[in-house]
């Protein structure tokens, strides 16, 4: 492994590449009548879908969401009266548009009542077309779930289920305010196993307060009992000048760098000894489940919740802050909640920024994203794919790369760049040497993501 010189010299926390370029690179330069046109010509082709419920009812101190903290069940049906509309600007663009894989994401999306959530999703059938062997997932806090909401969920269309857990030590739960025992958890993955819902993935966080090899560990065992098909082990990312509730997080309490990697290591290696498949940045899944097969046959995807196993299909974000990409384009909504709802009453798309990809961005896209989900780039056929000499296109970045190989991060030839094993906890170092906006003054914006 590598020595903590070694990790300091690289940056262990550059962007997780959800998109590229990354949502602070989006300027107002993008306005919702070029979404409109981007919706309007893209190609007929299976989508994907996102909708995003900002609320939720507690707050959870090292959050990097965009949320609402309220008790009320009538903002919740406001919002969704906003999002028919939304969805109907979108279908007057494209009427029935087949839809692939659906995911809710929050804030909470079981901050819906059963009979809001029914509303929401009958709402979006009537203007999409969603296919029968679609993908359709929601993400669930267990804290505030019963059997009954969980076995509502199959006749809805839910095949996939994500479980928020971060951490069941409660010396750490406390620091973070997010009080969540093992036993809710347990008991919701059973109510999800007993509904019939077959894909069940967790959440967890290292770099909380406190954590240590000896507390994570101890989570890690009590995860591992519950058996699920999926784990995300999020990096911590500690910008309390950018997210607020962070302020409450006492700054000596966090992991050091060498720390934290270790309880990556740590977990990593357990999670691999548990017979998980290790995937991407910070993913694991079963053999067999479908994210560690496009790992293994390099179709392997990266969206804004992550991981994906769907290509080249267009996503359309709904809801406060959600992001679209369409047509080689990206396009946020507003982030706040009463600007989002009065532009989409107003009969506009609540766009706010956005960035239409230059060829330049697509084929830096391509690089970063095979980078992120597979960790290799082919040189021949990236540049057969978009008729450059990728040598040439990318000779400036040649003396970076060479740092990065003689560290034994990479290695790197004309034909291919491969991150080594022990290369994988700098693949965000790696994607960054192709990242062009890297010297560019960021601008702020709110991501929806669930760690920063
Ligand atoms: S971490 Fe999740 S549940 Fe907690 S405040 Fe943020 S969005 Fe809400």
């Amino acid at each position: 492994m590598f020595s903590a010189e070694v990790l300091k010299q690289f940056d262990l926390n550059g962007p997780r590449y959800t998109s590229y370029p990354t949502a602070d690179r989006f300027t107002v330069g993008f306005t919702d009548g070029d979404y409109a046109t981007a919706l309007r010509t893209m190609a007929r082709k299976p989508a994907s879908l996102y909708v995003h419920v900002p609320f939720c009812r507690s707050l959870c101190y090292y959050c990097a969401c965009n949320k609402i903290i309220s008790k009320s069940s009538t903002i919740a049906d406001e919002y969704l009266t906003s999002l028919a509309r939304e969805m109907d600007l979108v279908a007057a663009a494209q009427p029935a548009l087949p839809i692939v894989q659906v995911a809710f994401g929050g804030g909470t999306p079981n901050y819906l009542t059963i009979e809001q959530l029914t509303r929401l999703v009958r709402d979006l059938e009537a203007r999409f077309d969603f296919l029968p062997e679609r993908e359709q997932g929601v993400e669930l806090d267990p804290r505030f779930l019963d059997a009954e909401y969980v076995a509502a969920l199959p006749a809805l269309g839910f095949n996939r289920v994500s479980y928020g857990v971060q951490d069941f030590d409660e010396r750490v739960q406390k620091l973070i305010h997010r009080f969540q025992s093992f036993e809710q958890t347990a008991q919701a993955v059973q109510a999800t196993r007993a509904a019939g819902i077959g894909s069940i993935s967790f959440d967890l966080v290292y770099g909380l307060p406190i954590q240590s090899r000896e507390s994570f560990a101890a989570t890690l065992e009590r995860v591992l009992s519950l058996e699920p098909d999926r784990l995300a082990l999020f990096n911590y990312a500690h910008i309390p000048e950018r997210f607020k509730a962070q302020r409450r997080i006492p700054t000596d309490t966090l992991p050091s760098i060498a720390q934290r990697t270790e309880l990556f290591l740590y977990a990593s290696e357990r999670l691999v000894d548990a017979g998980y498949q290790a995937i991407g940045l910070d993913h694991f899944a079963k053999p067999g489940d479908p994210l560690a097969v496009a790992h293994g046959n390099a179709t392997l995807r990266r969206n804004f919740q992550g991981y994906s196993t769907h290509h080249s299909t267009d996503l359309i974000g709904l809801g406060v802050s959600a992001i679209s990409n369409v047509n080689a384009t990206f396009a946020q909504n507003s982030p706040v909640l009463e600007a989002w709802s009065e532009r989409i009453a107003g009969g506009r798309l609540a766009t706010v920024r956005g960035v239409a990809l230059s060829r330049d961005d697509q084929i830096r896209a391509r690089v970063i994203e095979e980078i992120m989900c597979v960790g290799c780039v082919d040189w021949r056929r990236l540049g057969a794919d978009y008729g450059i000499d990728a040598a040439a296109y990318f000779a400036p970045e040649q003396a970076e790369l060479e740092r990065f190989a003689a560290t034994g991060i990479i290695s790197h030839d004309a034909e291919r760049l491969v991150v080594t094993p022990q290369g994988r906890l700098l693949l965000r170092a790696v994607a960054m040497v192709f990242d062009a906006y890297k010297n560019v003054k960021r601008e702020q914006a709110v991501t929806y993501s669930r760690i920063a």
